[in-house]
């Protein structure tokens, strides 16, 4: 929570247009957030994922300081060429694309592409020809509180044959990625990500192709309720582990940062709708905001993130609560299983703030579920 932001929400509430919700951005933080990846991994090119806040004001900013960025669909890619990017500080790094799209990607100007299996190089081959692309590989995720399934990335034994699939097909096979899980709280994670890296680099040597990049992709945390390492020490843990992996040639690198570039930038303000209980014995509370899962928080999915929220009430006693949504779906519940501590003195019209929600959150919210509109935005 900035001084920014706080002024913001209060000369709002000033001028009487303050319907919550809202989620409001500094773009001084995800400014200064940029400038610490790039001092602290000052050999690594920073690749924004885009999906964590495509705002055009994000994007803009962003390439005006020089960043690159991680793209998943022709869309994004067009958001990104609208601030004036050059496409050759783009990636077109889905590894699901249809063919179509990647001929659209390439006549835009995008030369460098994702790829998990000769299929996709298949594609990659016949519609961006000449093209550089890397191959991602499978990672278990373990640490991260927001794991990637296995639906991208090949087995690293496999990477050799996609990546020779490529060189074959006349593309430049440039390089291997993966993505250690999101919000991975254990800077130990790239260590095993490269040490299997570094082995599709022999692999691939061993058959004449030299590979020359590394994508280290996500998972940068933000701050939740939980404290998190500094960017400072996953820079170096990431540094150790490349040296020990890769000696004295170590690779050309790039990080794809989502949640870590814009996290902490944004702030939630909700309403409570309403606070009751199940029965008059009952000792847990129901409150409900105007916001849930399909408002823009789902990712309490499994109450997987667990947002800081601050009530105007704070130094009042606490008692755990169910929180969930406004819509008539009964999954619309953020947190049940683990129920979360509000002051007793809480108030329907309350005004809640739930940080750390400026990645993930409003491009998730649904257009207009139970007529419920999409959530607003501001970026200061
Ligand atoms: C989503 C995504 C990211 C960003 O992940 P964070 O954990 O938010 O940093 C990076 N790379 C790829 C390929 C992604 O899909």
């Amino acid at each position: 929570m900035t001084q920014r932001i706080r002024d913001f929400l209060r000369n709002r509430r000033d001028t009487g247009r303050d319907e919550a919700p809202c989620l409001v951005v500094d773009l001084e933080v995800v400014r200064d957030n940029y400038l610490t990846f790039a001092k602290t991994l000052p050999d690594t090119r920073v690749f924004y994922a885009v999906k964590a806040n495509p705002a055009p004001e994000v994007l803009s900013l962003l390439a005006s300081l020089g960043s690159c960025f991680d793209t998943a669909s022709i869309p994004e890619i067009e958001m990104v060429l609208a601030t004036g990017c050059a496409p050759d500080r783009i990636s077109f790094g889905n590894t699901i694309k249809k063919e179509r799209d990647v001929a659209r990607a390439y006549a835009l100007g995008v030369r460098l592409f994702a790829v998990d299996c000769k299929a996709e190089v298949e594609k990659v081959a016949r519609s961006a020809p000449g093209s550089r692309v890397f191959c991602r590989i499978l990672s278990d995720c373990v640490g991260a509180e927001w794991p990637l399934s296995r639906k991208f990335g090949c087995e690293p034994s496999m990477a050799a044959d996609v990546l020779e699939h490529a060189h074959k097909l006349g593309l430049e096979a440039h390089g291997v990625s993966f993505h250690v899980g999101s919000q991975q709280r254990n800077t130990n994670a790239w260590d095993r990500a490269l040490a299997q890296a570094a082995a599709v680099f022999r692999e691939c040597g061993e058959r004449g192709i030299n590979l020359a990049m590394v994508n280290l992709g996500g998972g940068f945390p933000t701050k939740y309720l939980k404290n998190v390492p500094t960017v400072k020490s996953y820079g170096s843990a990431i540094f150790r582990a490349l040296r020990r992996h890769f000696g004295n040639r170590i690779p050309e690198t790039i990080i794809e940062p989502g949640r870590g570039m814009v996290g902490n930038a944004g702030v939630i303000e909700s309403e409570v709708v309403l606070i009751s209980k199940k029965s008059e014995e009952d000792d847990v509370r129901w409150v409900y905001l105007d916001i849930g899962k399909f408002g823009g928080l789902a990712e309490t999915m499994d109450e997987s993130i667990r947002y800081p929220i601050r009530t105007p009430r704070d130094g009042d006693a606490m008692a755990p609560c169910v929180l969930a949504g406004p819509t008539c779906d009964s999954a619309d519940v953020l947190y049940e299983k683990q129920p979360y501590p509000l002051p007793v003195s809480l108030e329907i019209g309350d005004r809640l703030l739930i940080e750390g929600t400026g990645a993930y959150t409003a491009t998730y919210s649904a257009v207009a579920f139970n007529g419920f509109s999409p959530l607003q935005t501001f970026h200061i």
